[in-house]
């Protein structure tokens, strides 16, 4: 990495960016760029290399075994190391010194917080104190109740023979399976041992091994430096099944065949996205299909994007959800925002490239729709977020950082770079786009430092077509700005106004050309039907299109949205079947929320949660915990103010 952009890498890690001798500058209150997210003591050690060796009891939920952290000494004075964990149970810790012995070390909890979990506080004893480098040893084992790992028993897996284990470490999560500091300014090397039953495979993010022997016994190097929110590990009845040169499906076998169909195209994917953004430095590209459960669409661990049975539409129609997460191969992974309050630094870009790749490989309508999808999806977010959420980096100290990745981090990220694009001209942008992941490869960076670098290398360069001011409005204000670009898709419009005309009784069911639309087309029109609708009518309609049975996830979620406001009760029994089915939380909680939000239904949403949410990982299940006491507060004002 080349020196001059040192002061654009953010203040905490500025020697570990650039050279191994400064020190980093100290932490203030009301800093922009400090993490408020982390107990670790960054300023003074820095962790390089992490060496995992672990034991998977499925009979016991727990993880046992040790993590050695090698550490840098960054402050000569300090005394302790202090580290991120959450419901971990600490056996011993031990130092390693640079003369090879092992050194028994004293450790305490400081004092539990319910959304960053403990402090592992541990003393670094007299003898080492002038080591530069240091091993630290910690003998441990996690808690069933983990927020990162998900225990599933033999009867919520496919196969319904083997238990799965899965993890999910963004955002703070990693601290409830490894004692680490767990920041996503710091990035960190890794190899691990992972030792399970006999007949079940390991994975992780890292370097995969398809033809690896089934022994129960699984080594695994990850050579690139990655923040701790990557760490990523399952274990299950686990195959592979090749796609292209670099790329591949695991799954379970159940899964296997139709997941190498849905997922053909991401070989030419990564190549496409290779030509678009720069190399992909990460080696193999392997997608892990998990069960319902995992809460989320896919997540980018390294190598290994964790993915939703949910995307199995049978037709490629959801694969949008590769193209985030092989985009997160740049934009997130290599390029890593350096505190969660910068989230659109990850996913704003993501979002944006994904549209980029999505055009290329579907065509520019197909991405158009996507588009016109999320900005829909970010007007509703608009509604009820409060404004000072609503900015792209909102100044934040407190809160739950898994709550601060809304679709505004996603959708107005997405159209922030679009509205530069459009102003400044693709060519342009696309220069800046790959000097951009080539200066800040394997580092993190600060909304703050990427709107100086923004200046430098693009605005100030394009003589001011678009000022510091408006890139500011951008990051700072709420809603968008006057001149934001709309996205507009001609299909899209169509299927709104076919759905208005349908709604009045202008045209025919069997005279609206559903066949011709793509799925996103029959969102949209479910979307665009007028209110107040007759239940003989939305009878016909779900009769006609198959909407309460359709295997596609995403029409499923928009009709079961539509069903609960609507209060279609005909449909209830397959909206109840749907929360079953599905655990990814985009699916499920919306449509509780329209239950609780109805009027009439919130009792019993409470009741189909009750008997779904054994299904749910504990994200999901505390997302949907939270709308309903939302709910149940705001029926308590009514009651108040009546
Ligand atoms: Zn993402």
């Amino acid at each position: 990495m080349h020196c001059k952009i040192t002061v654009l890498i953010i203040a905490l890690l500025s020697a570990f960016a650039c050279t191994q001798s400064e020190a980093p500058k100290p932490r203030e209150q009301g800093d922009l760029a400090r993490d408020y997210f982390t107990f670790a003591n960054a300023e003074h050690f820095v962790t390089d290399h992490l060496i995992l060796d672990l034991y998977v009891d499925f009979e016991a939920e727990q993880l046992r075994g040790t993590a050695k952290l090698n550490m840098r000494r960054v402050d000569e004075h300090a005394t302790e190391i202090v580290l991120d964990t959450r419901d971990l149970t600490i056996e011993s810790a031990s130092f390693f010194s640079s003369a090879g012995r092992s050194i028994g070390a004293d450790f305490r909890f400081g004092e539990h917080d319910k959304i960053m979990g403990t402090p592992l506080i541990v003393d670094v004893p007299r003898t080492i104190q002038a080591d530069p480098e240091i091993a630290l040893i910690i003998t441990y084992r996690t808690s069933p109740n983990s927020t990162a790992l998900q225990w599933l028993p033999a009867e919520l897996t496919a196969g319904g023979e083997h238990p799965f284990l899965f993890s999910q470490s963004q955002a703070i999560h990693a601290r409830s399976w490894i004692p680490l500091q767990d920041t996503p300014a710091i990035r960190i090397t890794y190899q691990a041992t992972i030792s399970t039953p006999p007949e079940l495979l390991a994975v992780m993010s890292a370097n995969n091994d398809p033809d690896a022997e089934r022994d129960g016994t699984y080594e695994f190097d990850m050579p690139q430096r990655i923040p701790s929110y990557l760490l990523a590990l399952a274990v299950g009845n686990i195959y592979f099944a090749p796609i292209g040169e670099q790329t591949g499906v695991y799954s379970e076998p159940e899964l296997l065949e139709a997941s190498a169909f849905e997922f053909a195209d991401t070989q030419a994917m990564l190549e496409t996205a290779e030509a678009m953004f720069g190399p992909y430095q990460w080696g193999r590209y392997d997608l892990l299909i998990l069960p319902p459960s995992f809460p989320y669409g896919g997540m980018e661990n390294p190598r290994l994007s964790f993915l939703t049975p949910s995307l199995l539409a049978g037709d490629r129609s959801l694969v949008g959800v590769v193209a985030h997460e092989l985009a997160h191969s740049w934009s997130g992974n290599l390029v890593t925002n350096a505190t969660w309050r910068d989230g659109w630094l990850n996913e704003g870009w993501t979002s944006y490239l994904e549209m980029r790749l999505m055009e290329v490989i579907y065509g520019k309508e197909r991405a158009a729709e996507e588009n016109v999808l999320g900005y829909r999806e970010l007007l509703l977010d608009f509604e009820s977020v409060n404004p000072v959420m609503q900015a792209l980096a909102p100044s934040l100290e407190t809160g739950d950082p898994d709550d601060f990745q809304g679709t505004i981090h996603y959708h107005k990220g997405n159209l922030f770079l679009q509205y530069l694009e459009n102003a400044i001209g693709r060519k342009a942008f696309d220069v800046f786009i790959s000097k951009y992941f080539t200066d800040f490869a394997f580092g993190t960076i600060t909304s703050e430092a990427f709107l100086d670098y923004l200046d430098e290398n693009l605005l100030s360069v394009h003589g001011g077509t678009v000022t510091r001011a408006k890139a500011e409005q951008w990051l700072y204000k709420p809603g968008l700005p006057d001149d934001a670009v709309i996205p507009t898709s001609a299909r899209l419009d169509e299927a709104a106004a076919m759905a208005t005309a349908w709604s009045v009784g202008e045209v025919d069911l069997e005279d609206v050309p559903v066949s011709d639309w793509s799925p996103q087309g029959i969102v949209h029109f479910i979307n665009s039907l007028d209110a107040g609708l007759t239940t003989e009518k939305l009878g016909k309609l779900d009769q006609a299109l198959g909407l309460s049975t359709s295997r596609n996830a995403e029409i499923c979620r928009t009709w079961f949205i539509q069903v609960a406001e609507r209060q279609y009760r005909p449909a209830y029994a397959a909206l109840e079947q749907y929360l079953r089915r599905y655990g990814r939380t985009r699916l499920v909680k919306p449509v509780y929320e329209a239950l609780a939000k109805n009027g009439s239904d919130l009792q019993l949403a409470q009741r189909m949660f009750a008997g779904a949410r054994g299904n749910y990982h504990p994200l999901t299940v505390a997302s949907i915990e939270t709308v309903f006491e939302r709910a149940l507060e705001s029926a308590s004002e009514l009651r108040d103010e009546s």
